[in-house]
């Protein structure tokens, strides 16, 4: 339920509310917009009763929220979250760029892609060291030692780091990683969910496979609901009937979740497409439909790379990448 509060309320009245509504065991979600300020009554609110609260001096209206996600919802949260990550700002007209292997290799790999897509204007560094792959048999990435890896390139960049996390136990080896990614195996992992709730980082959550997208907001409840309200939504292609791309890029997904939703959404055209010739056209697209950011996949020597080498970039077509990105958000900035 959400109690939107008249523009000149008395604040000790307000607080009164608040007390009121604790006291009855509800959670409360406050936003103050420049318009409105709401109350946000989270919990079960069929008891609650409507007539009472429109009667108090403070109240504008109340209105009841239908979804079942609560706290991701754009109607409790009006304006855009804007998540800030060591500085760079994702959602609320700000725009990044995350870029770099889909798995950490050899320190020179990801020390030499590093210093290379930041070189090209990339804003946050991307590398997998715990891979979720269907073969049992395919490179599972280096684990810890590929997270040590990552922090070096850290280090010697001062490129904030997203890298996937496969399982709750792991929760402590990612420290001083700046930004846990989900992957879209992992997206209804719910007890992995709760325990990202309870942690104080960006949580970079990915659609499922064949996930909807009502799905995919309620996993972000999942985090939110344990108090992590830095949730980035990426959307990553889901599977159709096309063979002819790995995944389909869903750019519907993007203003409708935006519609939905007030977290940022950053699209990842590289597993969508499946193909390096298909990454740069999606980019575009997803910034035209609204999107908040991309993730790419850059490697040093794709042709080598022990993961999704045939989507990768070369340094040298994100480069050239980069330059069209920023004219093209750029240009879409100014259109907004
Ligand atoms: C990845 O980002 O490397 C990855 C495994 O992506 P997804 O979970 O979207 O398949
Ligand atoms: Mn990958």
């Amino acid at each position: 339920m959400i109690i939107i509060l008249k523009q000149n309320a008395n604040p000790a009245k307000v607080e009164e509310l608040k007390q009121n509504l604790i006291e009855q065991g509800f959670n409360l979600h406050l936003s103050e917009g420049t318009v409105a300020s709401l109350i946000g009554v989270i919990g079960d609110t069929s008891h609650l009763h409507e007539d009472w609260l429109r009667a108090l001096d403070v109240v504008d209206s109340v209105r009841r929220i239908r979804e079942p996600y609560k706290k991701a919802n754009r109607s409790m949260h009006p304006n855009d979250t804007i998540i800030d990550v060591c500085g760079r700002k994702i959602g609320g007209g700000n725009f990044q760029v995350i870029a770099g292997p889909c798995s950490i290799e050899t320190k020179d790999q990801i020390i030499e892609v590093a210093e290379d897509v930041k070189k090209s204007g990339a804003h946050l560094l991307r590398g997998g060291a715990f891979k979720p792959r269907t073969s049992p048999y395919a490179f599972q990435g280096l684990h810890e030692q590929g997270l040590d890896l990552l922090l070096e390139a850290k280090k010697a960049t001062g490129l904030p780091v997203v890298t996937e996390i496969m399982s709750a136990e792991h929760i402590h080896l990612f420290e001083d990683v700046d930004v846990i990614q989900v992957g879209a195996r992992n997206m209804q992992n719910f007890e992995l969910l709760k325990e990202l709730g309870k942690v104080d980082k960006p949580i970079l959550l990915k659609r499922g496979l064949a996930n909807t997208l009502d799905e995919l907001l309620m996993s972000a409840e999942y985090i939110m609901a344990g108090g992590n309200e830095k949730v980035i939504l990426c959307e990553r292609g889901i599977r159709t009937f096309e063979t002819s791309t790995r995944n389909t890029l869903d750019i519907s997904a993007i203003p409708m979740l935006k519609q939905r939703t007030h977290l940022p959404v950053i699209v990842d055209p590289s597993h969508a497409a499946g193909i390096r010739f298909m990454v740069e056209p999606l980019s575009l697209a997803a910034i035209a439909a609204g999107a908040d950011g991309l993730m790419i996949e850059v490697h040093n020597n794709p042709e080598k790379a022990l993961c999704d080498g045939a989507q990768s970039l070369t340094p040298q077509m994100f480069d050239d990448l980069m330059k069209k990105i920023n004219q093209t958000a750029a240009f879409f900035q100014i259109l907004n």
